[in-house]
């Protein structure tokens, strides 16, 4: 998508140990109008699919899964983090350790808003290890949900998570590939360009 790269090379600065910051347009101040053109991106790369819910990982994934779910008219569910230990039962339940903070985080997800019959597309900001994604689809395989795949704003390329994630058999789709970045000089190589 080439309105996001342009964005992502104007405004995103590469921090040491491989994190994009962009935190003027995505990650802190959101830029709703590239939210909505991402969102129409994603239904038109998902236009093959039925999809009836977005599920996301708070707290960064879910502006940009909002103004996703407003192309595809169905609702969101975020999957919360948490510290409580006593709440199976109601909630499907798994661990995803945070790319960004370095700790593992149990994340939950009310049985009153997935389960069997729903069609999900995960949604998310960025995709580097691919815990989160992978936390999320344990989710839905748990919850007896059908996933339909995935749309990721920027995937970082060089790290291992989209590789993997696809040899599971989840359809990716991301929107910007980083095939590399360096902090030096600020260059940004997109997947597909010099
Ligand atoms: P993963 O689980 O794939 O390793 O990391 C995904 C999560 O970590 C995303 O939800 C995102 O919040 C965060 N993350 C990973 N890499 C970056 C990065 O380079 N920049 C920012 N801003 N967030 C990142």
């Amino acid at each position: 998508m080439k309105e996001l790269k342009d964005r992502i090379r104007r405004d995103g600065i590469i921090k040491s140990g491989n994190v994009l910051k962009v935190d003027s347009f995505l990650n802190h101040q959101m830029d709703i109008r590239l939210f909505e053109a991402i969102g129409q991106e994603f239904k038109q790369r998902f236009s093959d699919v039925e999809v009836n819910k977005i599920l996301t990982i708070e707290a960064s994934g879910i502006g940009i899964a909002c103004v996703v779910a407003r192309s595809f008219d169905v609702p969101v569910v975020f999957a919360k983090k948490t510290q409580t230990k006593n709440i199976a039962g109601e909630v499907y339940t798994t661990k995803v350790e945070s790319f960004t903070h370095g700790r593992v985080y149990d994340v939950i997800v009310s049985k009153e808003f997935l389960g069997k019959g729903d069609k999900v597309l995960l949604i998310d900001d960025f995709l580097a290890n691919g815990k989160a994604l992978e936390g999320l689809a344990r989710l839905v395989e748990e919850s007896g949900a059908q996933l339909v795949g995935a749309g990721i704003v920027i995937e970082k390329g060089f790290q291992a998570g989209g590789k993997m994630l696809r040899k599971e058999g989840i359809r990716i789709e991301s929107l910007a590939i980083v095939e590399s970045m360096d902090e030096a000089t600020g260059k940004i190589v997109f997947r597909g360009e010099d």
